[in-house]
């Protein structure tokens, strides 16, 4: 079932209503794949009740959480190293739908924009039962809470760079690291996110043998990464 929402309040008392049962609905390429997490759920569709422009409001850009990948990439407005980021996904088809509030959203360990948004302290304005919070995108993305995201919000004058490693663009990251303005932010596959002003970062995450890599290969990475940065 598809629920169709007329207020992003609805959609978050929805959501609090059947927490077990649906997910948001937005680009649809995580929800609507195969063997999904939001397979046998209702969604609730969020299109057209949050902003989908990327814009600058009293010397903050801000980017409606409807954005796609695609859309960073073409706004001239947007920092290059979040241009970057949103490159790590390679497929254009794939860009084009996906959103920046979907992808934040599904708290990824291997997520093509965490470890850059957090490096740029990037705030999500959200729809929650109590009303719209602003909260910083490292806090959300530890917490397990359902609001609507509704904006990224960040300095557009925010330099910095992203760095990849995988064994192809287009399988899982075995790790993604991001600098801006002396934040750095690390996401290594399946030991989570790490941010801070240090780059001894990398000592705080447990690592793990998987599909990406082996747990010392991933841990040299991250120790080096922010020794040689850009
Ligand atoms: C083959 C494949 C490979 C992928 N590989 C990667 C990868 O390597 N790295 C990576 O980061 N991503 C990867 N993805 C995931 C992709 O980035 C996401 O599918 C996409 O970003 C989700 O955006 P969407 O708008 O399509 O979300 P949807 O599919 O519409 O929703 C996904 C989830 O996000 C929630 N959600 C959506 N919008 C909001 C919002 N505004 N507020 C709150 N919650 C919301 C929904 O509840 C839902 O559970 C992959 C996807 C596919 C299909």
């Amino acid at each position: 079932m598809i629920y169709k929402p007329t207020t992003v309040r609805e959609a978050v008392a929805l959501r609090a209503e059947h927490p077990d049962d649906t997910v948001y609905l937005a680009g649809g390429t995580d929800d609507l794949r195969l063997g999904s997490e939001a397979a046998g759920k209702d969604l609730i569709d969020i299109n057209g009740l949050v902003s989908d422009k990327i814009e600058e409001k009293d010397g903050k850009l801000v980017i409606g959480a409807l954005c796609t990948l695609q859309d960073l990439v073409d706004s001239p407005l947007v920092p290059a190293f979040l241009k970057d980021a949103a490159k790590f996904c390679a497929s254009f088809e794939k860009r084009n739908a996906a959103t920046v509030g979907g992808n934040l959203a599904l708290r990824r360990d291997d997520s093509y924009l965490a470890a850059a948004m957090c490096a740029a302290e990037a705030t999500l304005l959200l729809a929650t039962a109590e009303g719209e919070k602003e909260r910083p995108v490292a806090e959300f993305l530890k917490c397990g809470c359902t609001p609507v995201i509704e904006a990224v919000i960040l300095d557009p004058a925010r330099t910095g760079w992203v760095k990849r490693f995988g064994n192809t663009a287009a399988s899982h990251a075995a790790l993604i690291a991001a600098q801006s303005g002396g934040v750095c932010a690390l996401t290594v596959h399946g030991s989570g996110l790490a941010v801070g002003s240090s780059p001894d970062i990398w000592e705080t995450l447990e690592y793990q043998d998987d599909l990406t890599g082996g747990a010392d290969y991933k841990k040299y990475l991250a120790k080096i990464v922010f020794e040689q940065g850009r």
